[in-house]
């Protein structure tokens, strides 16, 4: 995994170039972009890129961005969906100010408009099923068949798509669609559905309809309704484009809004899929949502990750007309780089094994100073105790060490960070023959770390005061697929058993016991972490955001 970024030059990118040209040439007064979500999820970071591009091409070009919800399918859409996309937007730091919409508010202007095709005999009621109607479509090398309802008079068409709406028929009698040419080279334009008949309840509208407009029926149209000047989507729409620009053309619609494609963002060892995510929630292979494992915007934040480091990522991966995948690796680099420079460090012990400095007083407790970020002076110090009963890192003792291995050892002096050299003098093992507890001695004359003599140590250890620490249930990530490709289809098959770690036993600085959940600290040479939600009075539970360095290089840097 590369961590290091290889970026197209941020900030400029064909799309923007396009606007850029537009305002030249004159062409619109004000850029006016949107966001158009369907409320049948949480968002995720590809998202986020979508998000990125279009609140900041308005941002950047003085225009505006709109969040307009495409809430045309009442069968999967829900109010906490629409609440948990404006949360997540407002989160990445985005604003659309007075200009929030719901494809709803249009459905009586899109009714009148779809009359308005039929009196052109530019659409019809067919009544043949969802079945036929994908039989007779044709393929890529073959033309489709024409309906055999394809040539009912305006009066009758516009007859029975009065009582479609008046709820007459049930699901799937009968739907509305375009007359364009079912022997075109593009399926999209065979013929589209406009309109089906869906009995459902609607988050906004409740029982008022019960047809519904399609997704191409609804999205240019509403772009054309709010003066969108660009509609900008991912490349799975590029097909949609000429039917896009048919209807806006023949619909006396306000504007002429142009619709843009560019490349989504899938990344390594991720699913970027609403679909595969709410499989993973109603599954129950994730605990929500927001489960930290899950690429969800709710995810991310409660897993830790800062929305500078979420745009910071969108920023290095530019915008392109061609598919790629990122490597994850990218976007851990970004999340780093933000908390390295944000996180106050603190020291947590997060699998302890027991010391006992038998030279230091019974009964003293000093009160060591630590810094709270070694590059910003301004954040000051703390206090942490320091006594005879410790905790140390498990992995930082070795009885019997390979030549490389400085930390602690039998025999050897290491620096415990802000306070004393220490010696390992014994080992006490339980009846299994596991080691529980280290005898160890100080040497007072090194108080702060450093020894008088001018004597060295090679290795700086954590730890913590075993009576004054606070313990702690600590939660590692890991990806949530063991596969860098994984397969959107049987991704079950794909899901790493090892996404996720618990640590019951760990030890964590007091005061970190009343950090709040938003304030992510460095835990030193451990990563970051972040109180998760899941704490209460008397259980403290901390999620790690990320481990300080990446999980490949680490291994091999361990010494
Ligand atoms: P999914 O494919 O995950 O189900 P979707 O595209 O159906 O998502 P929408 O709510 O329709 O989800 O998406 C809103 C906007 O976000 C659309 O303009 C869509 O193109 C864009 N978008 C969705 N996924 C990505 C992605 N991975 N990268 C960039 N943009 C994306
Ligand atoms: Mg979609």
């Amino acid at each position: 995994m590369t961590a290091e970024p290889t970026t197209a030059e941020a900030g400029r990118d064909f799309i923007r170039d396009i606007v850029q040209a537009d305002l030249d040439a004159k062409k619109h007064r004000a850029i006016v972009t949107r966001f158009p979500p369907e409320p049948n999820g949480y968002l995720h970071i590809g998202h986020a890129k979508s998000i990125g591009l279009n609140f900041g091409i308005a941002q950047e070009f003085g225009g505006r961005c709109h969040l307009r919800f495409d809430d045309t399918n009442p069968t999967r859409e829900e109010q906490e969906f629409i609440d948990s996309i404006q949360a997540d937007v407002r989160w990445l730091g985005y604003d659309w100010g007075k200009n929030l919409f719901f494809a709803s508010d249009y459905f009586e202007q899109l009714y009148e408009w779809a009359e308005g095709l039929i009196r052109a005999g530019l659409a019809y009621v067919d009544d043949q099923s969802q079945e036929e109607i994908r039989l007779a479509r044709g393929t890529l090398t073959e033309p489709g068949k024409n309906s055999p309802f394809r040539d009912r008079s305006v009066e009758e068409n516009l007859g029975l798509f009065r009582r479609m709406k008046a709820a007459e028929f049930p699901n799937g009698a009968r739907v509305l669609r375009a007359r364009i040419d079912m022997a075109s080279g593009n399926i999209n334009l065979r013929d589209p559905v406009l309109y089906r008949i869906l009995h459902a309840h609607h988050p906004r509208t409740g029982e008022k309809w019960s047809i519904y407009p399609s997704y191409d029926f609804a999205h240019g149209q509403s772009d054309a309704i709010e003066g969108i000047t660009h509609s900008i989507c991912t490349l799975e729409f590029e097909d949609h484009r000429p039917l896009y620009d048919w209807l806006l053309d023949k619909l006396p619609v306000p504007s002429k809004p142009h619709q843009y494609e560019f490349a989504r963002l899938n990344l390594t060892y991720t699913l970027l899929s609403k679909r595969v995510l709410t499989e993973l929630v109603r599954g129950g292979h994730v605990a929500g949502w927001d489960d930290p494992r899950m690429p969800t915007i709710a995810g991310l934040r409660r897993r830790g990750v800062p929305p500078a480091a979420v745009r910071e990522f969108i920023k290095r991966i530019g915008v392109a007309k061609a598919n790629s995948v990122v490597d994850v690796g990218m976007l851990e680099f970004c999340i780093r780089e933000v908390l390295n420079q944000t996180a106050q460090r603190r020291m947590a012990v997060l699998r302890p094994l027991k010391v006992v400095i038998e030279n230091y007083p019974e009964g003293k407790v000093e009160e060591i100073e630590a810094v709270n970020h070694p590059d910003d002076p301004a954040a000051g110090t703390r206090r942490v105790a320091f006594g005879r009963e410790l905790y140390v890192e498990r992995d930082d003792f070795m009885e019997n060490p390979p030549k490389k291995f400085f930390r602690l050892s039998p025999g050897n002096e290491v620096r415990l960070r802000y306070a004393y050299f220490i010696t390992c003098r014994e080992v006490v093992k339980n009846a299994a023959g596991e080691v529980v507890e280290l005898r160890c001695t100080y040497d007072p004359a090194t108080r702060g770390g450093n020894a008088p003599d001018g004597r060295k140590v090679k290795a700086t250890m954590h730890w913590l005061s075993a009576s004054h620490s606070k313990p702690a249930e600590i939660r590692l990530y890991n990806p949530l697929f063991a596969n860098p490709g994984p397969d959107a289809v049987n991704f079950t098959a794909d899901l790493n058993p090892q996404s996720l770690e618990i640590l019951m036993d760990a030890r964590v600085e007091a005061d970190v016991a009343a950090s709040h959940s938003l304030d992510v600290m460095q835990f030193e040479r451990q990563g970051y972490f972040v109180r998760d939600k899941d704490s209460t009075a008397d259980r403290l539970v901390f999620n790690r955001t990320i481990g300080l360095r990446d999980a490949f290089a680490k291994e091999v840097g361990k010494g």
